[in-house]
């Protein structure tokens, strides 16, 4: 897979100050502020940053957190994981693959048969709508 690779001056011009600040600074957006936290239409999250494809809206469920969770990615390969000692916290943060943008994390309270709950920025993704 291309890795896309822009500096943060490039990112800084096309993105958002939102998006700039969850998928560059590893931000977090406030619970229940964002825009798919509670969007339940059927199509594709994609990248805020680069476009590729993340998950599907088959896998989108309400968990209650305030930020849009889905079960599993669109593919293993989309994402990226890496653990997360951020805020004395043990975490898993997830990470878009193609840009290596900041999307959330995964926290292993999800429904079956995964078992996994991607707990994702609304401010990363763009929802392609079918
Ligand atoms: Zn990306």
């Amino acid at each position: 897979m291309n890795k896309i690779k822009k500096t943060e001056t490039e990112w800084r011009a096309e993105l958002t100050p939102e998006q700039y600040h969850v998928l560059r600074e590893k931000g977090t957006e406030r619970p229940f502020s964002g825009e798919y936290d509670h969007t339940f239409d059927p199509g594709t999250y994609t990248c805020a940053g680069c476009g590729a494809e993340l998950f599907a809206s088959d896998a989108k469920y309400d968990s209650g957190c305030g930020w849009p969770a889905f079960s599993a990615p669109a593919n293993q390969e989309a994402i990226e994981e890496e653990s997360d000692r951020s805020h004395f916290m043990r975490r898993t943060e997830v990470l878009c693959a193609s840009c290596g943008g900041h999307l959330g994390h995964v926290f292993p309270d999800g429904p079956h048969p995964t078992g996994l709950r991607y707990c994702i920025n609304s401010a990363a993704l763009k929802l392609e709508e079918e």
